[in-house]
């Protein structure tokens, strides 16, 4: 019987956050200052994160506590991300645009001991006060007034330039937990998920050879939270592979955020399809400079074909479609076209489909019988995943639904074809069933966003005698554009199945989203049901 000779060695942060600052010394971490960049190398950074684990511990943060941050992605929520895994506590990360009851129920479930705040944020933090009587220490980044929070507060300035570099990083199991982070609870309170240090390593390796591409020389701008899911993992892939990391700070609006890139030059992004529809809004009323981005991910909600049609013609950016859950650290599927493809017009009916499973994840379809179903891109079912960077439960909340029989159920209804392609046809929750035939909702919003006067298209079931639900589809239209619910199906006919164009419209003036901007159809069917939505129909 033969035995592997390799060493155990323990798969950590620690041994990444070595890396980096040992092998990319000279990197920089860039933080976007409104109308200037701060710059830190990834050498000083190492240093600041060694005093700020310093620093921590003379407060009593050790190993097994929790550490919350309540921050924007800069320079110091980088440094927390790594201090805080590697002294053998986990990091937090507060989604700073949570409600306040859910903020309180997050900062409590998670057990935050320490928490860090932005100046800029204590307002949205002190609407959480009985959670925050729990919390040890609040410190504050900046010096900005912090008087809202109506307690003694430190400052992280002050505890870093008390100390001096060097720190005892403790030898860590692999299974140690890192980071906790909170799915958004469309329904109920958010869940947490705790990663550990095994699940960021493999992840981080998972996703830069699956599909993002990091490399030395790159300048990675990451404008999703570092609350979302970890900001995909780039901040450890960027750290590992030697790509600038940029920082967007607060400064997310399509104008700021589009003057950071002009200066800045950033030649890889990653946000939601939110974020690249303002930028895209605000390339119609004045000219852009976004040479330097070569390709972007956005995940998170499915991307419509217009959008990635839109950023290749106007702009030369390639789209590359990203899937994932919060549950998954997150990430499951990346849509890099198949090689060997001819021309544009074909790789974008690859990049429109939600993406091929990356190595690392296991998927299969599971119909509503119980049965697994063949990768032939037409058998439907949920979708669930298995694998080394997937969640097997929830932070104080066992919830055995969501598994099966040692799967997750991501609560996604999908197809997969041959060559390992997933297809997100809808959520389960969103689904419609209109006369016995499924309607995707997904599909129908990325058809209506087609038109060119259409900004964003959400599409809800809404109950009907005939046929128990037909779709209800909401539609922002273009500043100074008119558009009819007769117009708008006539778009629709030849693009979808006859039967899927919905009778009833609405016109809004923005589709409600949730804390990390993805569409919240949940107002949304709240709104039909107390009848807050003008309903026109196509026939009036
Ligand atoms: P939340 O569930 O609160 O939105 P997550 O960010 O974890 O938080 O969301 C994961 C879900 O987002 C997935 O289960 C899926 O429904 C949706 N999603 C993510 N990426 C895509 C995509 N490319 N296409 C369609 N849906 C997506």
């Amino acid at each position: 019987m033969v035995e592997s000779t390799m060493m155990e060695y323990p798969l950590t942060v620690t041994q990444l956050l070595r890396h980096g600052a040992r092998v990319h010394r000279d990197r920089q971490v860039v933080t976007w200052q409104g109308d200037h960049a701060r710059r830190v190398s990834f050498g000083d950074t190492y240093e600041r994160i060694e005093r700020l684990a310093q620093a921590l511990g003379d407060l009593g943060v050790g190993e097994g506590d929790v550490v919350g941050t309540f921050c924007w992605n800069h320079q110091e929520h980088l440094e927390a991300y790594f201090a805080v895994p590697c002294m053998g506590a986990a990091v937090h990360t507060l989604n700073i645009r949570l409600f306040p009851d859910q903020l309180d129920f997050v900062i409590r479930d998670g057990g935050d001991k320490v928490i860090v705040v932005d100046d800029s944020l204590v307002g949205v933090l002190a609407q959480a006060p009985d959670a925050l009587a729990e919390v040890e220490h609040v410190i504050v980044v900046g010096d900005g007034d912090a008087s809202a929070l109506g307690r003694e507060v430190l400052r992280y300035d002050d505890l870093l330039a008390a100390q001096t570099p060097g720190y005892d990083w403790p030898d860590l199991d692999e299974n140690t937990a890192a980071m906790m982070c909170y799915t958004s609870g469309t329904t109920g309170n958010p869940k947490g998920v705790v990663y550990s240090h095994r699940s960021q390593w493999v992840h981080t390796f998972g996703a830069t050879a699956g599909g993002l591409n990091i490399g030395a020389g790159d300048r990675t701008l990451v404008i999703v939270p570092q609350f979302h899911a970890n900001a995909w993992g780039l901040i450890y892939a960027c750290w590992i592979m030697g790509s600038d990391i940029l920082q967007p700070e607060r400064y997310l609006q399509p104008e700021p955020l589009t003057a950071f890139i002009a200066a800045e030059r950033p030649n890889f992004s990653a946000a939601v399809p939110t974020v690249w529809n303002g930028v895209l809004a605000l390339g119609q009323t004045k000219e852009l400079d976004l040479s330097s981005l070569d390709r972007v991910v956005v995940g998170g909600a499915a991307v419509p074909r217009a959008m990635i049609e839109r950023f290749h013609d106007e702009y030369g950016i390639e789209i590359v479609q990203g899937w994932g859950m919060t549950e998954m650290s997150p990430l499951g599927t990346l849509s890099m076209p198949p090689p060997g493809l001819g021309s544009w017009e074909e790789e974008v009916d690859w990049r429109v489909k939600t993406g091929r499973v990356i190595a690392g994840v296991d998927m299969r379809i599971i119909a509503d019988d119980g049965s697994e179903q063949p990768w032939d891109g037409k058998a439907i079912g949920e979708v669930q995943v298995r694998g080394p960077w997937i969640t097997a439960g929830y932070h104080n909340a066992p919830d055995p639904e969501k598994f099966d029989d040692g799967w997750l159920r991501t609560g996604d209804v999908g197809v997969i074809d041959p060559k390992g392609f997933l297809q997100i046809v809808d959520r389960v929750k969103d689904v419609i069933k209109s006369g016995g035939e499924w309607i995707s909702t997904v599909e129908l919003e990325n058809a209506i966003v087609a038109h060119p006067e259409v900004v964003e298209a959400a599409v809800i079931g809404v109950p009907d005698e005939k046929w128990d639900e037909r779709p209800v589809a909401a539609v922002v239209v273009a500043a100074g554009a008119e558009l009819t619910p007769g117009a708008l199906s006539e778009f629709l006919q030849e693009k979808v199945a006859r039967w899927w164009v919905p009778e009833r419209w609405t016109f809004i003036d923005e589709v409600p989203k949730t804390s990390v901007g993805k569409y919240d159809k949940k107002v949304l069917r709240r709104d039909y049901e107390q009848g807050g939505l003008t309903i026109v129909r196509a026939d009036d």
